[in-house]
């Protein structure tokens, strides 16, 4: 559907809107609980604004609730942004669940070239429900799409009037419009009055390079979080091979602090490194993981030494996505520390 209307017609940008479900698309009674059902069609009609802003197009590519998206259904999406913008469209709006936004959407920013905007949004509150926020986020992401001050951003996440990098943004609350933060930087701007305002850029910006489809349906990366007296056990099931004698490729570490584990992990996460790829993440929800502080045996010195990759400022759930397109690329092990900053 195009929702043309407005005197300027011609003139306003083309926003193409991708729906993969998620709480923006569902309804339903409380009980039995809410699923997507309301189409891409359903979430234009139902956002009053989008007129005067754009001539937008709806399309649904899935319909799912995000923790049921997989990489196929994201490398799906990337290969579809990419071609609408090939087709002519200025700028692509995708929706879908609040869950793993902070995941698919920074997975999106290091597979497409950019310069066009693409903007990820959802809604945390079901479109049945008084303040449903759907249709608020569905507007001020499309405004953001459509603004130049999004051109060669990468990807970005509008949510609660705020604009975050993808490279940036997690989930912060299981509730409330306002869940997205941007922990390490703040929001890049803000959407006021319907005025899109930009006012930081990502300083960083690289994209994977040629991931193979195949490879990438194959690589698997575990994300080990330490605990307290760790006894290893997780570790030793990581460790471990599946039925088919195959393991993990690469293992993400989500650690302590500046990115510390328990003495007694460091023989084996030692051997592992000797084996697969491992990058050490801190579990403390900002912040980077320090190499030059604590030597003492299990601190970051010690296990950069044991040839562990520091993540930088990437958490868990982001490294092991940038890892996983990094294999699935072919790049080869000497190269991976680099892209971790
Ligand atoms: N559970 C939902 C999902 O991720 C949450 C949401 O969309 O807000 O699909």
């Amino acid at each position: 559907m195009t929702h043309e209307g407005g005197s300027e017609g011609a003139q306003r940008p083309r926003v193409h809107v991708l729906a993969l479900g998620g709480t923006i698309a569902m309804t339903g009674e409380l009980g039995p609980g809410v699923t997507p059902r309301l189409t891409a069609e359903d979430l234009l009609a139902a956002t009053p604004g989008l007129d005067a802003v754009a001539d937008v197009q709806a399309e649904q590519l899935r319909q799912l609730p995000s923790a049921a998206l997989t990489r196929a259904d994201l490398l799906a999406t990337a290969r579809r942004i990419i071609e609408v913008l090939d087709a002519g469209a200025d700028a692509v709006v995708v929706t879908q669940g609040t869950d793993t936004i902070e995941e698919t959407a920074f997975a999106l920013d290091l597979v497409l070239p950019g310069p066009q905007p693409v903007v990820v949004t959802g809604a945390m509150r079901p479109a049945n429900v008084a303040g449903a926020d759907g249709p608020a986020s569905l507007l001020a992401a499309v405004q953001v799409a459509a603004s130049p001050a999004a051109r060669g951003a990468g990807v970005l996440v509008v949510f609660d009037e705020q604009i975050h990098a993808a490279s940036r943004v997690r989930k912060g609350r299981a509730s409330s419009p306002g869940a997205f933060t941007s922990p390490d930087t703040g929001p890049l701007g803000w959407v006021v009055e319907g005025e899109v305002h930009v006012l930081a850029v990502p300083s960083r910006r690289r994209t994977v390079p040629d991931v193979d489809a195949a490879l990438l349906e194959r690589i698997r990366v575990g994300v080990l979080p330490v605990q307290l007296d760790d006894d290893g056990l997780l570790l030793d099931a990581v460790v471990g091979l599946d039925r088919d004698g195959r393991g993990f490729d690469a293992l993400v570490v989500e650690a302590f602090g500046g990115g510390n584990v328990p003495p007694s992990l460091v023989g084996d996460l030692a051997s592992l490194a000797t084996r697969i790829p491992v990058v050490l993440t801190t579990r403390t929800g900002a912040g980077m993981v320090h190499t030059a502080t604590y030597g003492y045996p299990g601190g970051g010195v010690d296990l950069v030494r044991a040839g562990l990759i520091p993540g930088g400022w990437l958490d868990a759930r982001k490294a092991r996505l940038l890892l996983t397109l990094l294999l699935a690329a072919g790049v080869g092990r000497d190269e991976l520390a680099e892209w971790f900053v």
